[in-house]
């Protein structure tokens, strides 16, 4: 048994910082991670999603060179190369940051899966780790950080415990494109990959219950629907009720279309909380999805226990449990109304801040708003990125930002204005009569702030 003065368990986004400031403030601290460091984002989520990305772009691009006045021949695609290089990338960040933790004074890095045994009233807390040849320890402490994270969320469809199905994990360890990939999920996960698959010469499909994108804006369902269609992806609405198959195939019967016959399944259909992994008798309140339960500075239910990031269900994002550890590291600062941007990494992307048009019309307020279809924006047109739109609403009585949606050329970028002027309080007249740099996105965010409308 070590007893620690903190316990950090999940070396994902906020854990690390946690360790590493408590431990440089002189406390014994322990990260233990039952796989490897930098959690999902490092090794199987953001990192490597948008480094294959960026291969898929350039494909796309090299497709589009002659449009542009360059010509450069055939292309083809080496999928083993560019899943190297990402590997060679995502290698490069887990051993910076294996090496920041095993240089740290006072942070022992303990491999293995961490549960929480024995009182979860009691003052000293016992954690018990079991590493991958089954042996264990105990670890004791005052105080457990549980940055555990989630994973994918595995649906109930007849048949699929004896597919081999895929999740992210497994589809980022191919070393060999597949022929033909379907993908159940129609959410970001499912729409990052299935463009970049298409893009690399597989054929996909994706299979989503209720059309894709699901949660956003109408059109923008219907501009992303066009374009995924448009780059030869095929879009079926529908659930699957069966699947069946092996290594050398599958098929995924979707009561809607018929049956489907592809190379790999991936299911994307959503995520699920590690909290379960955590033992049975942790004392931890949770939400139905398994979400730990916290107040605005991440203290849970039992006392000298914190959840941060994706395990508490505040964020599902790498900059919301990144900045969960960083609010808790400088009190008096709290998670209280904290406004979430995001974005999804199709080509072009969608960026998102607060309130979309369904939230806004439920929301009681008089809302304005402002539009302008990307086909419109200058900069759009001298690339030839005229896809998408860019809308912001406003409340009519305050002046204040509701929220933001822009698909399009660096959407992921362009949307932070809004997102920045939504967490700094700033009213929609000070960006409309801001000076922007031409030719940019943003800078139709003073042209559409001027000639706001009603939403109907
Ligand atoms: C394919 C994909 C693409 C994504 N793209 C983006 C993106 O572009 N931008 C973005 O912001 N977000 C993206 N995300 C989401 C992002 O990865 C997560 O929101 C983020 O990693 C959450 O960080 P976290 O620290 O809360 O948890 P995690 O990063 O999941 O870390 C949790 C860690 O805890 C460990 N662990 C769990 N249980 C135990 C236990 N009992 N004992 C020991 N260790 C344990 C896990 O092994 C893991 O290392 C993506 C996710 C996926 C799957």
């Amino acid at each position: 048994m070590t007893r620690y003065d903190a316990v950090v368990i999940g070396a994902g986004q906020a854990g690390p910082s946690v360790a590493f400031s408590q431990a440089a403030q002189g406390r014994r601290v322990a990260i233990v991670e039952m796989a490897e460091p930098g959690g999902t984002c490092l090794n199987h989520g953001c990192r490597p999603t948008k480094a294959l990305r960026a291969s898929a772009v350039v494909a796309h691009s090299a497709r589009r060179a002659a449009d542009f006045g360059v010509h450069v021949g055939e292309v083809r695609v080496d999928f083993g190369q560019a899943i190297g290089r990402v590997h060679t990338l995502i290698d490069g960040m887990r051993a910076g940051l294996q090496q920041a933790i095993d240089e740290a004074e006072n942070l022992d890095y303990v491999h293995g899966r961490a549960r929480l045994v024995g009182d979860p009233t009691g003052a000293e807390h016992r954690v018990v780790v079991t590493a991958d040849d089954g042996s264990e320890q105990e670890l004791t402490t005052s105080e457990v950080y549980l940055n555990v994270g989630n994973r994918a969320s595995i649906p109930p469809i007849d048949g699929l415990e004896h597919v081999p199905y895929l999740t992210e994990v497994e589809l980022l360890a191919l070393s060999e494109l597949p022929e033909h990939l379907i993908i159940v999920g129609g959410g970001y996960i499912g729409l990052e990959f299935g463009q970049m698959f298409r893009r690399f010469g597989s054929e996909v499909t994706i299979v989503a219950g209720g059309g894709i994108a699901a949660r956003e804006d109408p059109d923008v369902q219907q501009i992303l629907t066009d374009l995924f269609t448009d780059e030869g992806v095929r879009i079926v609405e529908g659930r699957p009720s069966r699947v069946s198959g092996d290594t050398s195939g599958v098929s995924v019967e979707v009561p809607e279309v018929g049956t489907i016959t592809g190379s790999h399944l991936l299911i994307a259909t959503g995520r699920r909380s590690n909290s379960d992994q955590l033992g049975p008798d942790t004392g931890l309140e949770t939400d139905a999805h398994g979400f730990v339960l916290t107040d605005d500075r991440f203290a849970t239910n039992v006392p000298g226990v914190w959840a941060l990031g994706d395990v508490n269900g505040r964020g599902a994002f790498t900059h919301t449990s990144y900045q969960d550890g960083d609010i808790y590291l400088h009190p008096p600062r709290t998670v209280a109304g904290r406004v979430t941007t995001y974005a999804m990494f199709t080509d072009p992307p969608l960026g998102r801040v607060g309130m979309g048009l369904q939230e806004a019309r439920e929301s009681g307020r008089r809302v304005l708003k402002a539009e302008i279809p990307m086909a419109s924006v200058s900069r759009a047109k001298l690339e030839s990125e005229t896809t998408g739109v860019m809308r912001v609403l406003v409340d009519a009585d305050t002046e204040e930002f509701l929220g933001a949606t822009i698909l399009g050329l660096q959407a992921d970028d362009v949307v932070q204005v809004i997102g920045v002027a939504m967490q700094a309080g700033v009213r929609y007249p000070i960006v409309r009569d801001a000076l922007p740099i031409h030719p940019t996105v943003s800078e139709f965010f003073p042209t559409i702030l001027a000639a706001l409308t009603p939403l109907d």
